[in-house]
């Protein structure tokens, strides 16, 4: 199965950016509201700057507690995140998050940002795929 395959089967209203400036606290609130784990930092809204996970601020709250709620989100965002386009294969983007220990994966065209794919999306669309192939075996298999 392809990105673009899984961004299609997404409802919700497409990719969550903040800018860098924006307050973590500010930030905490849009994934808390919108039930995420992670936003995409963009100044422009296109090109991705950055990534700020549930885990950067957990993080920076144990090391320096609640004061890291009022930095910017560039602080704590991991820059130049790994990003996939809408041609790659849900395995090949399985295993880079697999490899590199992250669950959100922004998806750029043309260095636009156009989606966002989490660890989740691509294990329901790579369960949906093993359940269609095991009913097309089964049809074989019995006749159908
Ligand atoms: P996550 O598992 O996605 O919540 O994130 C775990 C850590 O990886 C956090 O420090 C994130 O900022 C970072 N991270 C998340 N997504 C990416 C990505 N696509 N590329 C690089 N780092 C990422």
């Amino acid at each position: 199965m392809l990105v673009q395959q899984i961004l299609k089967a997404k409802d919700g209203d497409g990719v969550i950016t903040v800018k860098p400036d924006t307050l973590v606290s500010d930030a905490a609130q849009i994934l808390a509201e919108r039930r995420i784990g992670g936003v995409v930092v963009s100044s422009d809204g296109e090109k991705p700057n950055g990534i700020l996970s549930e885990r950067d601020i957990v993080r920076s709250l144990a090391m320096r507690g609640a004061t890291c709620m009022d930095d910017k989100v560039s602080d704590l965002m991991t820059r130049n995140p790994v990003c996939c386009n809408r041609q790659d294969t849900s395995d090949a983007v399985l295993s880079r998050m697999t490899d590199g220990r992250f669950r959100h994966m922004p998806v750029v065209d043309d260095g636009k940002l156009v989606g966002i794919v989490t660890i989740g999306d691509v294990v329901k669309a790579r369960l949906q795929e093993l359940s269609m192939e095991k009913s097309a075996l089964e049809g074989m298999i019995m006749g159908h």
